[in-house]
């Protein structure tokens, strides 16, 4: 920790906290983003659809409904400069019953009240020709243009970057459990006693927030986790569907859907199931036949043969039918950012936009950071034309060294994720950034090696080098 004193702290790297770092990295304010775990969105936005939502769904004049359609424009707008990955794909809300036709035309209201553009009720005709592979039952679709798939862990790890590029302080490993007043400071705790004071506490804590609510004597909201289950599917089955297949919402969320992901695989699910313990990310048999079951309503070829990984992820339901974002009766000195159940992805980028308004409004005069810069560039290697890999390797010749050969993975790559801003600090962040230990062996053979990277980028002895973070140590030896 290089300091103790800020004017922001934000609790929870996730997509709504890093956005909110991003924002506030626009303004000489000092911020630091704090983080319980080792490495950036390792909550509800690490595991989700990745669906960067149009807009029909949520209840018009909500901020839900606010939120996600300016997140979706700002996605939109921001994903190339910040090197996003996102391919607007456009949804389908497909129709099987008398009720579900009702249903979608409710949605095609709804969401020109809430200012979507591009939608479209498709006729069974359409709807088939542009996905041949939907049930024969089908008797119609909402079309969204704006709709799109996109990397989860990207839409915080970019903006998560660019806050610390921008003089954002992110702190790993803080799991705030305390908090003392001293004026008109609040300092936060961390379970090992370490402190961190701050005039404005954003709580962006995810399925915790009720929890850093608590310390503050905020007990206005009670986080409920919800659990999803996912499978994906080979991409051999990439062409299986072409867009974002929906059914109509259901009580529990917005059902089961079959989408291609950001990039090409299948993936298959939610399931929505309400747990005791917030962190229980099981799968269970019962879950997949019920994803399976469900996306069979819409796909019947889909196959359980298919699924090359399962997961599941936990929404953090905030009980209010709506975002719960503004400061908190109980401490003024807290902001709450609670209850960011999806559109909560696609919402991020406005949901930094539209606290730092907010901020703004109750009397913080924010000075403009004459130096901030969004822009972000990550190198895939593979994805590369010759003259470009050849020019790269010139410049770096670790890019012409491949560590991981089932992804094609360089050294370069590898040492550019660690080493970039709201870089991997272990053997988990590299996989997620880079995609290294993804393939057929799973590590196997680069396991070793990125091992050697890690300790030589991060100056730690190998023994330090962890899967992911806390305890989980790859080896007791100081070299392999
Ligand atoms: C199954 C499922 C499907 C979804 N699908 C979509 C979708 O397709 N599109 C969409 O727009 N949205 C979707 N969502 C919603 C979206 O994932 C969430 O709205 C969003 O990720 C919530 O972000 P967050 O930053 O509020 O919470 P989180 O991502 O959970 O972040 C909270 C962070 O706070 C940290 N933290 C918690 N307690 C502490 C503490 N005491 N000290 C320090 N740090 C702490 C956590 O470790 C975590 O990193 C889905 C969610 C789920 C679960």
């Amino acid at each position: 920790m290089k300091s103790t004193q800020f004017d922001f702290a934000v609790i929870g790297a996730g997509v709504a906290g890093s956005w909110i770092a991003y924002e506030l990295s626009k303004y000489a304010a000092k911020t630091c983003l704090i983080e319980k775990e080792n490495d950036v969105a390792m909550g509800a936005t690490k595991a989700n659809s990745a669906i960067i939502h149009a807009g029909y769904d949520p209840v018009p004049g909500t901020l839900m409904a606010k939120l996600n359609v300016r997140g979706n424009e700002l996605v939109r707008a921001l994903h190339k400069k910040m090197d996003i990955p996102f391919r607007q794909i456009g949804s389908f809300v497909i129709a099987l019953t008398d009720e579900d036709e009702i249903k979608i035309r409710e949605l095609y209201e709804r969401g020109l009240e809430n200012g979507v553009e591009g939608l479209k009720i498709l006729s069974k005709e359409e709807t088939l020709a542009l996905e041949p592979n939907l049930s024969p039952e089908v008797r119609g679709a909402l079309f969204a243009a704006t709709a799109g798939v996109c990397s989860s862990f990207e839409m915080s790890c970019a903006p998560a970057e660019v806050a610390e590029n921008n003089g954002v302080e992110l702190i790993r490993n803080f799991n705030v459990t305390g908090m003392t007043r001293e004026g008109d400071r609040r300092v936060l705790v961390s379970s090992d006693g370490r402190t961190i004071a701050a005039r404005t506490v954003i709580n962006a804590a995810g399925v915790h927030a009720d929890e850093i609510a608590a310390l503050f004597g905020d007990y206005s909201f009670k986080m409920i986790a919800r659990r999803g289950e996912y499978s994906i599917l080979d991409n051999s089955c990439g062409n299986l569907v072409h867009h974002i297949i929906f059914q109509p919402p259901v009580k529990y969320g917005k059902g089961i859907l079959v989408s291609q992901t950001v990039d090409g695989n299948i993936i298959v699910g939610p399931t929505a199931e309400n747990i005791d313990d917030k962190e229980d990310k099981a799968t269970t048999p019962e879950g997949q036949k019920t994803a399976f079951d469900g996306a069979r309503r819409s796909v019947p070829s889909v196959s359980e043969r298919d699924v090359i990984t399962s997961f599941s992820g936990i929404r953090p339901i905030g009980g209010k039918g709506d975002f719960i974002i503004g400061f908190s009766d109980a401490d003024k000195a807290l902001f709450n950012v609670a209850g960011i159940e999806s559109p909560g992805l696609t919402a991020g980028p406005a949901i930094g936009e539209y606290v730092v308004e907010k901020i703004a409004e109750n009397g913080f005069v924010f000075e403009k950071n004459p130096d901030f810069d969004n822009s972000r560039k990550v190198i895939r290697f593979k994805d590369l034309s010759d003259d470009e890999k050849n020019r790269i390797i010139a410049e770096n010749p670790l890019y012409g060294r491949v560590i991981c050969r089932c992804e094609t993975v360089t050294e370069g790559e590898i040492a550019d994720s660690i080493n970039r801003g709201a870089g991997a600090r272990d053997m988990d962040g590299v996989k997620r950034r880079v995609r290294a230990g993804m393939g057929r062996c799973q590590g196997g053979f680069c396991g070793p090696r990125v091992m050697e990277i890690l300790a030589r980028e991060l100056k730690i002895p190998m023994s330090e080098v962890t899967k992911f973070g806390g305890g989980s140590r790859m080896t007791e030896k100081e070299e392999i």
